[in-house]
């Protein structure tokens, strides 16, 4: 039989457009079908602009810190609707890029929303497309029904396209976008409570960073609220009414619903290929993230594993390498590094400390807990944390968490070493480069504590 194509990619998001590009360039003919914007959430309404919006929020930090440097600077101003223009300008930039990178690519976009239509055919309105392979990378969006009457609130996505901040705002959800969001919205002005379920926010990252993050967003004006989520949410006239139980109501002109994201299959009709989705709507994927569909893979965030843009990207890319290649490859996600954008941000590669005891490690546990250079000359209150666990028999080194200025790309390049497989040893041969925080890490020499194994206890992953 001939086809159309050799792949039909549904979702040009970071994951379907690495995965099309890198099929074509093995010289299989693509096509990606996208209804929505191309570049998906991480460029047009996630990880990008949500940075252009943490970047604004450390302008106004560092305009404020500056009078402890000896500037003189009036009390700093954040309009919006003037970031909302750039970020605009930046996103429809990025956007161009991404198409431009598909044509030169020699892939072929084809858009409007894909709907499986049996084995190798996907229709696309009154188009209908054949594939010798599909590959379904339609990521995920917000959930919108987790707490009744939460689909009043607003989610990032719409928060990204705000062009006028409000007084004050509820955050609901302890996760990556509820304190990110939270986190920069106070930096911006807004007066934050976050509400979440749990006794500490970011479940499942280590204990310690846990309650360190807690105390950092206290110390930067934001109400916690643990323990707390709403039972139901009620829209009145221009207010959002929180129900917090035994008759307690909390009134906010703005709320932020961050409950989570939920995979993008609703509108796919896997049924016409046998594809049952699971509980969450997530498309099941063996190693090689083939479906149970012959010939159908899926990768990123429509599977509900780890949904991380550079995730979605190495496995599209093995995908396209596995297909068109000659390769076997399949993505190792037992050492993902991951940051929340939050200020200070944190970020953690391996295990945590939960996770490394029920592993069975004995566990030596390395801390540094310090206020910078930079802080402790105009008096600041931020403090720095950084973590390294070691495996007290191997000396290998299990996982490294810190929060502070620069976590994220400073846990970027640990995350070599960890995946190198060093030892704490390799850390302590290693020069320090002063004056940094970072030489923190190549100087903590006596663990501040050994934890025994626990294996009975079951493994909590770090994402
Ligand atoms: P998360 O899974 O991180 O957090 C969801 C939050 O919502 C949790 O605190 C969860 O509570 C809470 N929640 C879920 N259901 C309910 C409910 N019914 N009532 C009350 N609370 C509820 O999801 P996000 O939406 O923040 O982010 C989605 C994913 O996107 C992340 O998991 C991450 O993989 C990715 N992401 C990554 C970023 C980065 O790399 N920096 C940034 C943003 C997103 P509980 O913990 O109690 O279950």
């Amino acid at each position: 039989m001939t086809y159309d194509y050799d792949l039909i990619t549904l979702g040009a998001g970071s994951g379907g457009v690495s995965a099309s590009r890198r099929a074509a360039l093995h010289g299989a003919r693509v096509a990606i079908v996208e209804g929505s914007r191309v570049g998906g959430t991480c460029v047009i309404r996630g990880c990008v602009p949500k940075k252009l919006l943490m970047y604004a929020a450390q302008y106004g930090d560092a305009m404020r810190e500056a009078r402890g440097y000896g500037w003189t600077v009036a009390e700093p101003q954040f309009t919006m609707a003037d970031w909302a223009a750039s970020k605009a300008t930046e996103t429809a930039r990025l956007e161009g890029i991404y198409r431009k990178m598909l044509d030169a690519g020699g892939v072929t976009l084809i858009e409007g929303w894909a709907r499986l239509d049996g084995p190798h055919r996907v229709c696309v309105g009154q188009q209908v497309l054949t594939g010798r392979h599909v590959l379904i990378a339609t990521g995920s969006s917000p959930v919108r029904d987790s707490i009744p009457g939460i689909e009043h609130g607003a989610t990032s996505d719409e928060l990204l396209d705000l062009s006028v901040l409000p007084p004050r705002a509820a955050v609901v959800g302890g996760g990556y976008i509820a304190l990110e969001f939270a986190s920069i919205l106070a930096r911006l002005g807004v007066a934050v409570s976050v509400f979440y379920r749990d006794r500490l926010p970011l479940r499942g990252f280590d204990e310690s960073l846990r309650s360190a993050i807690a105390a950092e967003l206290q110390a930067a004006g934001i109400t916690l609220y643990p323990g707390s989520a709403p039972t139901r949410i009620a829209k009145a006239g221009d207010s959002f009414l929180l129900s917090l139980g035994e008759e307690r109501v909390l009134e906010f002109p703005w709320l932020l619903n961050a409950t989570g994201r939920r995979p993008n299959t609703a509108r796919l009709n896997l049924a016409s290929v046998g594809i049952v989705a699971d509980a969450q709507g997530a498309v099941p994927v063996d190693k090689t993230l083939q479906t149970s569909a012959p010939g159908i893979y899926a990768i990123g965030d429509v599977t509900h594993r780890v949904n991380l843009t550079p995730v979605a990207i190495a496995e599209g890319r093995a995908v396209a390498d596995n297909l068109f290649g000659g390769q076997a490859r399949t993505v190792d996600l037992s050492l993902v590094p991951s940051a929340v954008f939050t200020l200070p941000p944190l970020a953690s590669v391996g295990l945590n400390e939960q996770g490394a005891v029920a592993a069975g490690h004995r566990v030596a546990v390395f801390e540094s807990d310090f206020r910078t250079m930079r802080q402790a000359f105009i008096n600041g209150v931020e403090r720095t944390r950084m973590k390294l666990l070691v495996d007290a028999d191997s000396d290998r080194v299990l996982g490294a968490h810190m929060i502070g200025t620069d976590a994220p790309e400073i846990v970027q390049s640990l995350a070599i070493a960890l995946s190198a497989g060093a030892t704490k040893a390799d850390f302590d041969r290693t020069l320090a480069m002063h004056p940094t925080s970072a030489e923190e890490f190549v100087l903590m020499r006596a663990p501040a504590r050994v934890l025994e194994p626990t294996p009975a206890l079951v493994a909590v992953p770090v994402l």
